[in-house]
């Protein structure tokens, strides 16, 4: 027998469990299916050999690169999806990055929605993920009311940082942050295994934490773990959904729902599309615009570290961001990207990194952990990121054998280099020597801020979704991931997700539950 719901969330990540917190309160019946687990609160949460070389969390499924060799995607599968793993930087997009941008290397797009119609929401999404930032000090801050807490000060060291940058005329300002009461005993303890690890006390404002484990709360929502969706089934017109295949505990079932809402993560939703193409729909459900799968981004990014003699003693140094570089300006005629403080690297981290690497003929391998630490431990930790811009060309497509293919070639690269050279001389000019700053880029295999496959848009030519995140093709199919971003922007897309996921919310409850 079929079980039936309301609606259907697959996926519990930004997008689905915001989604489900939103909905859930409706009193509608909802399941969420969720492939990976609840993430234990462990030991392993904090261990940076565990996260970092037993890569513990990762999924260990492998994906295949443009030229169909296999890696393993920095991406995970469990409740909460990848926000049990962000560092919780929580950015609204800058307004001008919803219109067309002029680029070095191209154009990025406009969205079909300004960033007035998005607003509301980003206060509701800052509200919830408990958002802690500072106005005033941001050149590109859009306009907003007062963050809901204030900004998590600076340390010592970052803070005497932030000074000495404004002395050389830049503007850093605070990063917003999603932590839960830190100073509180039970609080956020501002601990140096934040970004890539999981809060083992809770006080990050994961999905998890934030929205699925409330959500499930009410007896209407219905949370299945380890079931993960194959197919998407639709009627004889192939304008509906009509049920979802999922694989549990070994065996498929099948569900339906009036509504189904696809989150699965920008890569996993764009396959499941492509995995569910029927006669009705030959290249993937609710592809006739055929750009499901394309358009891949991931953000151009590199991680500097400025090396002194003296030990950094700054535990939580990740507050910091500076966006004179954002935009076009003295700069450069075009945008460059943003520039944040990062969390500290740990030896194994930099080791595991080191160890592919040559150096002056030198195997790095065999460079001890000890010999890592007695230098990461005088590091402060950067990252440069720009806006990758969409290609046709960059995009997900499934192997005979129903693999992910992961097709990605980097581009705005120009924009990129200029950026990190920026940050290399704001370092210089902080008295790291230029040798002992050490500059190390995610490269092409780097998914963690993977958008764009099934972008939205008013032209069902155009575009996959509609601006209310509605496929164009199948009326009661909805995408609440990062798939929709038309362009990626330049910074983290947490909060934007989650923004329009309470915006389709409303959305569907006006149009669908009434
Ligand atoms: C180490 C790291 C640091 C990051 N730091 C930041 C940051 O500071 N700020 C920020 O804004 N962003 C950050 N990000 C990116 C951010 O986590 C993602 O942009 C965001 O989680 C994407 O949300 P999503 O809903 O698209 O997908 P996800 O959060 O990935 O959720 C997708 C969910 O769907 C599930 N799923 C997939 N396929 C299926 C299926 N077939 N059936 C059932 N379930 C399925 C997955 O298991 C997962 O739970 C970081 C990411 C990583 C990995
Ligand atoms: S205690 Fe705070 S800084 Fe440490 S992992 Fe948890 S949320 Fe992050």
């Amino acid at each position: 027998m079929t079980a039936s719901f309301d609606i259907i969330i697959i996926g519990t990540g930004a997008g689905g469990g915001t989604i489900a917190h939103a909905l859930a309160p409706t009193g509608a019946s909802i399941l969420l299916l969720e492939r990976g687990d609840f993430v234990p609160q462990e030991a392993e949460n904090w261990s940076p050999h565990a996260v970092w070389k037993q890569l513990h969390y990762r999924t260990p499924e492998l994906w295949l690169d443009e030229q169909e060799r296999p890696f393993r995607p920095y991406t995970h599968y469990n409740v909460g999806g990848n926000t049990k793993f962000w560092g919780s930087v929580l950015y609204r997009l800058r307004r001008e990055d919803f219109q067309a941008i002029e680029h070095a290397e191209g154009v990025s797009p406009a969205w079909p929605i300004g960033y007035d119609t998005l607003s509301p929401y980003y206060d509701r999404a800052e509200q919830l993920y408990r958002v802690r930032g500072a106005m005033g000090d941001d050149p590109t801050e859009p306009p907003h009311g007062p963050y809901p807490f204030p900004a998590v000060p600076h340390a010592p060291g970052m803070a005497r940082i932030a000074s000495r940058l404004r002395e050389q005329g830049l503007h850093p300002s605070s990063l917003p942050l999603g932590l839960l009461n830190p100073g509180d005993p039970n609080g956020c303890r501002l601990c140096n295994t934040c970004n890539s690890f999981v809060c083992r006390v809770h006080a990050k404002s994961d999905a998890d934490v934030i929205a699925v484990r409330p959500a499930t709360q009410h007896a209407n929502v219905t949370l299945w773990t380890n079931a993960c969706a194959r197919r998407l089934v639709h009627d004889p017109s192939g304008r509906m959904v009509e049920a979802v295949d999922v694989e549990r505990q070994g065996a498929l079932e099948r569900v339906s729902a009036p509504t189904v809402i696809v989150a699965c993560g920008a890569v996993n939703s764009a396959a499941l599309l492509l995995r569910s193409a029927s006669d009705k729909h030959p290249d993937g459900l609710a592809n006739s615009s055929g750009l499901v799968g394309r358009n891949y981004m991931a953000h151009l990014a590199t991680m500097l570290e400025g090396v002194q003699w003296k030990t950094n003693a700054d535990e939580f140094q990740k507050t910091l961001a500076i966006n004179d570089f954002y935009l076009a300006g003295a700069h450069a005629p075009y945008p460059l990207g943003q520039i944040q403080s990062q969390g500290r690297t740990h030896a194994i981290m930099a080791k595991v990194t080191g160890d592919a690497w040559r150096w002056k003929g030198l195997e790095m391998r065999f460079i001890p952990e000890w010999a890592y630490e007695l230098w990461v431990s005088r590091a402060t930790d950067w990252l440069a990121m720009t806006e990758d811009l969409p290609d046709p060309g960059n995009r997900v497509r499934l192997a005979a054998d129903g693999r992910i293919i992961l097709d990605y070639r980097p581009n705005n690269t120009k924009a990129h280099a200029r950026l990190v050279d920026e940050l290399r001389a704001i370092l210089r000019r902080l008295g790291y020597w230029s040798p002992k700053i050490f500059a190390h880029s995610a490269g092409a295999k780097n998914t963690t801020h993977q958008c764009g496959t099934l972008v939205f848009g008013t032209d069902p030519r155009q575009s996959v979704l509609d601006p209310f995140c509605r496929t164009h093709d199948v009326e009661n199919l909805f995408v609440v991931d990062a798939s929709f971003f038309p362009s990626s922007a330049a910074v983290n897309p947490g909060l934007t997700i989650a923004a329009q996921a309470l915006r389709v919310a409303d959305h569907i409850v006006a149009t669908r539950l009434t």
